[in-house]
C-alpha cells in the first residue's frame, strides 16, 4: 500500500503524461474543454505540442 510512485505530485493532479510526439514526460495538464470529462488536454513543454489523453 506504500509503494513509491514518482509520477505522483503533491498537487494530486495526474501529470507527467508522455507526449506522443517526442516522448517527453515534461507535460502539463490543461483544463479540459471537450464534451467529455474523460478526456484531458495536455501540453508538452519539450516540443510545445498539445495532445489529448483519454483516461
Ligand atoms: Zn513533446
Amino acid at each position: 500500500m506504500s509503494e513509491p510512485d514518482p509520477s505522483v505530485t503533491t498537487s494530486g493532479e495526474v501529470t507527467g503524461a508522455e507526449c506522443p510526439y517526442c516522448g517527453s514526460t515534461d507535460t502539463e495538464r490543461e483544463h479540459p474543454c471537450g464534451p467529455s470529462r474523460c478526456q484531458s488536454i495536455h501540453y508538452c513543454n519539450a516540443c510545445l505540442q498539445q495532445f489529448k489523453k483519454f483516461q
